[in-house]
């Protein structure tokens, strides 16, 4: 791989050959057989009892939105700063989304925001575990539990994060999480919704297949409903990732290590959070640039980009993107979403990204903050010392 690259996964021999399998034998008798195995491992790593596979994150949200009666003339309240993936379907439900600001150090949904704009209309909170990063999940789930909402984990980017010993996914009523191919498990388009309840559950299995009852007659609708399922290759694919899960973790936290390396001695600079409660999975090292570099992240990413290194910005505020141009005034309340996204931007994370790239990256973001290259802090300050 000799362009840097953002995001992208790790396939091997083993993936292929388990793609291969599925692609040849998982018809006539097996036509789920890999998706059954996969929900079901999944699952059970998770601690959660249930698994519903989807053909990505996006409509497993939908599923559980919908399996949950959330409708017209409700609210679900949302953090300012993620992929519209995790609102979208809020309004494919007729809901309303009320997003709330995030917090300075983990960047995820800030309890306090919560507190303040539920409503009697508020039927659920969505927490998101961004870049890796963990929300404060035993706060939100008191609230949740105090006001009688659901809470909903989209760990579509915490996968193999951990929370007070608890992976990210098994918390609140159900979880979704997406194998996009920038994620860090890919199916190339996939996702998965996990949950307890097996009434929910047998409710999703419904509506992921035209409104068919599982077990029941196959010709037969009881509801008009979606058309999610998921493709046996595609759940082969996931399969087989998942059994390299610990590598694939691995290789994400040594990215992040040697990111953390190269730019430790940067004052005011934040990266991926990780307080001693916390395990991070760092899907993506993130940067969150503090005010005494008087840069933004979009200034450092045009400037990365002329060097030749890619990135991406941090999340944009959803409220302030025309999407959500109905709802524009809830982001004037959400001032650290404003700030923070101002002055972050997303490191190359790619699982392929090689060791000279990261220190190539590395070193742009040294040189454009003025550092010196790595290892040579002691020079260049006995050269400034000299010149006095
Ligand atoms: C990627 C992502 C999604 C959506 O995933 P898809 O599989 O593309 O639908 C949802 N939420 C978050 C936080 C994501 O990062």
């Amino acid at each position: 791989m000799e362009q840097i690259a953002v995001a992208g996964p790790w396939v091997t021999d083993k993936d292929v050959a388990i793609v291969v399998d599925a692609l040849t034998n998982g018809w006539y008798d097996k036509p789920y057989w890999y998706v059954e195995t996969f929900e079901r491992e999944f699952a059970r790593f998770h601690g959660r009892r249930f698994g519903v596979m989807t053909p990505n994150c996006t409509s497993a949200l939908h599923l559980l939105l919908s399996a949950l009666g959330i409708g017209e003339g409700d609210e679900v309240i949302v953090p300012d700063c993620t992929w519209i993936g995790s609102s979208a379907p809020v309004s494919y439900v007729r809901a309303a989304p009320v997003f709330c600001d995030i917090e300075p150090e983990n960047w995820c949904l800030d309890p306090a925001s919560v507190e303040i704009q539920l409503t009697p209309r508020t039927k659920a909170i969505i927490a998101v575990g961004l870049f890796g990063n963990m929300p404060r999940l035993d706060e939100l789930l008191a609230i949740a539990k105090r006001a009688g909402v659901w809470l909903i984990e989209d760990a579509a980017e915490s996968l193999g994060s951990v929370y007070r010993g608890i992976r990210s996914g098994a918390f609140g009523v159900g979880s979704v999480f997406s194998f996009h191919r920038t994620k860090t498990l890919t199916t190339g388009e996939g996702g998965m919704l996990l949950l307890d309840d097996e009434n929910l559950y047998e409710r999703c299995l419904m509506l992921r297949d035209h409104g068919r009852k599982r077990g029941g007659p196959a010709y037969y609708f009881w509801e008009v409903t979606h058309k999610y399922m998921p493709f046996n290759v595609q759940a082969a694919l996931g399969y087989a990732q998942f059994q390299r899960l610990g590598e694939l973790l691995a290789r994400k936290r040594a990215i992040f290590e040697r990111y953390r390396t190269k730019l430790a001695d940067i004052d005011d600079l934040q990266l991926n959070h990780e307080p001693p409660h916390v395990i991070n999975s760092v899907w993506m090292t993130t940067a969150v640039f503090g005010r005494r570099h008087a840069v933004t992240g979009a200034s450092i990413g045009d400037a990365l980009s002329r060097l030749g290194v890619p990135s991406r910005p941090f999340f944009y505020p959803l409220t302030s993107l025309p999407a959500y141009a109905a709802v524009r005034t809830q982001g004037a309340r959400n001032r650290r979403a404003y700030d923070i996204a101002a002055r972050g931007i997303s490191l190359p994370s790619a699982l392929m990204l090689t060791t000279s790239q990261i220190d190539r990256v590395s070193e742009a973001v040294r040189a454009l903050l003025g550092y010196p290259p790595f290892g040579h802090e002691r020079l260049a300050s006995t050269t400034i010392v000299s010149v006095v």
